[in-house]
């Protein structure tokens, strides 16, 4: 039996004379969440369309065993993969509702499973008010939501999100990794996500990946996240400190963002 949902092995990726990534390697075992940090232009983006097999590489990566290549159409029905800017026509003429319903059809679950779900990934994402609402009156970072809902209407092993936060604010965010955890506690699916919140990486990640063309920390947040690190990751003007304690019914704000 394989632990590893996704596995990547002195990876580097290339654009021309571009070094995007550099040897990075890293495993993430079934049912972790782990959580890419690093800033723009770092390469996260990247990583996760090499892995999925969208960008030319050199070395290993492997998802549930398999590399991109070697996966079958039933394979992909496994990962679902929400990037990080969706183009949408305007007049694209579905409702949320109808896509969703429309994304699972009745070989691969029932009515009654497809309408459990419905209502608890809708709810859960805080799209039940735009259920009724055209796709293209829809926001980015909301189409983003209905897309991540939809994903999960087929009860992926792995899903990838690529700043599935756009357009989210503060209370959204924790109410966002809130509902990833309860997807992870209760599905056990494994997720692997883009994010720019260090402070709730600390919270809810098993693994977290700081990148910048190569791989500057890796492992336990609590134990790889130092101020040194984040630093060497963002420069110095990221400035961090930490809180002894959290609040109980707020969220740990192990590190914070200070202009200097
Ligand atoms: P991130 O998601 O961390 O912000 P990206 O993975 O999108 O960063 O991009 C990493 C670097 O690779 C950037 O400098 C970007 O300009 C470059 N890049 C990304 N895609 C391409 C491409 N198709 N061709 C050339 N350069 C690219
Ligand atoms: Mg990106």
């Amino acid at each position: 039996m394989i632990d590893s949902a996704i596995s990547v092995k002195n990876f580097s990726v290339q654009f021309g004379n571009f070094t995007a990534l550099s040897d990075v390697s890293f495993e993430i075992n079934k049912g972790e969440i782990a959580i890419i940090i690093g800033p723009n232009g770092a390469g996260k983006t990247t990583l996760i369309k090499a892995i999925l097999g969208l960008i030319p590489h050199n070395g290993e990566a492997q998802i549930l065993g398999k590399s991109a290549r070697e996966m079958s159409k039933s394979d992909w029905t496994r990962v679902g993969y929400v990037p990080q800017t969706i183009d949408l026509p305007k007049n694209f003429p579905f409702t949320v509702d109808e896509l969703l319903k429309f994304s699972t059809s009745k070989a691969l679950i029932s009515e009654k499973d497809k309408h459990a779900r419905l209502e608890q990934f809708s709810s859960l994402e805080h799209i039940g008010d735009l259920r009724q609402k055209l796709i293209g009156e829809l926001s980015g970072g909301q189409i983003q939501r209905v897309l991540i809902a939809r994903s999960l209407m087929f009860l992926p092993d792995v899903m990838l999100l690529d700043e599935p936060l756009a357009g989210i604010d503060m209370a959204g965010e924790r109410t966002f990794y809130e509902f990833i955890y309860f997807v992870r506690e209760k599905y056990g699916i494994t997720f692997l996500l883009i994010s720019h919140d260090v402070t709730v990486v600390s919270k809810i990640a098993d693994k977290v990946l700081c990148l910048n063309k190569k791989l500057f920390c890796y492992g336990q947040p609590s134990e790889v996240l130092t101020e040194d690190k984040i630093k060497e990751l963002y420069g110095s003007h990221f400035g961090v400190f930490a809180h002894k304690t959290c609040p109980k019914d707020g969220p740990c704000n192990l590190y914070k963002e200070v202009e200097k």
